[in-house]
């Protein structure tokens, strides 16, 4: 493989926390095992990748702090080309509080940090060179992800919209996207308050809805239900690995990265969704996002 994936946007710095249950609104629960760990979608999306044997290179911001520090050193200790991560001066690096209970499942409270002061001049034309897949997520400004996406086009990337936190989509943004990744929610917000989506069905009015762009290939993500996969009148459903997951922080990013490396190489979507779904299940059988991501070979191993 020759050819790069650039993943843009956010680097956070994941405080994990064990709970016997997630707090329900003005609730106390007690914490325990409180962790520091490399996360952040597009940090953690370029170490999936990488890990996985892509040639990734990384472009975002993080503070001038250790956990600045640390969350690139994770990434290029996997094998992230990090030279785009832009160390911003007078901001901390962004972080994430992540409650995760016992059955696996978290909440995630987000302080952007860098990410939210990270602008279009922090998206270096020279990031693209070579660039066959560009993974976009919205932990960072919106100029920023457009100028991304735009850089994108005119190097002649195919964007991976991922658009999650979820906001409103600009049509320019969407006008933009080969392959968009939704979860469940998330899809739900796409095709509005009017549609309840039953999956596999849903996928085609999410498919309608998104015609307008030129947007024909889309996975939504269903956590332990696997995904479902559009490619043109082609839907297809991708089952989940059943595994004893205990901890799902980062799964979707797993997914993500893993669907990069496929796509980087030429894979057909729902093949490439197939094996992204693998990754993702591994990830879900070891605590944290990124140190929960599988080599290349722990991944053949596991199988
Ligand atoms: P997160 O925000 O936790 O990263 P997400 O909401 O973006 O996740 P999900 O749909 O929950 O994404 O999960 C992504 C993929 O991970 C699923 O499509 C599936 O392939 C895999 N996965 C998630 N949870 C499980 C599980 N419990 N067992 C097996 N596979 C899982």
């Amino acid at each position: 493989m020759t050819e790069h994936i650039v993943v843009v946007g956010a680097l956070n710095a994941d405080l994990a926390i064990r709970v016997d249950r997630l707090p329900a609104p003005g609730e106390t629960v007690s914490g325990r095992d409180v962790e520091v760990l490399p996360g952040g979608k597009a940090a953690n999306q370029a170490v999936a990748a990488a890990r996985l044997g892509g040639r990734v290179r990384l472009v975002g911001a993080v503070g001038d702090d250790d956990s600045g520090r640390m969350l690139r050193e994770h990434a290029a200790a996997a094998g992230v080309d990090t030279s785009f991560v832009a160390m911003l001066p007078e901001v901390p690096t962004g972080q994430a509080i992540i409650p995760v209970d016992d059955a696996g499942e978290n909440s995630i409270i987000l302080v952007p940090g860098a990410n939210g002061a990270i602008g279009p001049e922090n998206i270096p034309v020279e990031a693209y060179a070579d660039a066959a897949i560009v993974c976009l997520s919205l932990e960072v400004p919106l100029p920023v992800v457009l100028r991304a996406a735009a850089r994108a086009v005119a190097a002649g990337a195919a964007v991976v919209l991922n658009p999650s936190p979820f906001r409103p989509l600009p049509g320019e943004l969407l006008d933009a996207v080969s392959v968009l990744i939704v979860n469940e929610l998330e899809a739900e917000q796409l095709l509005g308050p009017t549609v309840a989506p039953a999956w596999p069905g849903a996928a085609k009015a999410l498919r309608a809805a998104l015609q307008p762009h030129g947007i024909d290939r889309i996975v939504v993500t269903r956590g332990a239900a696997g995904a479902v996969v559009v490619d043109g009148k082609a839907v297809t459903e991708v089952h989940a690995t059943s595994v004893d997951a205990v901890d799902t922080t980062g799964a979707g990013d797993a997914f993500t990265g893993a669907l990069a490396v496929r796509l980087a190489e030429g894979d057909p979507l729902a093949a490439a969704a197939a094996e992204a779904s693998v990754v993702a299940a591994f990830s879900t059988t070891r605590r944290g996002a990124q140190p929960s991501y599988p080599t290349a070979s722990e991944l053949a191993e596991w199988r």
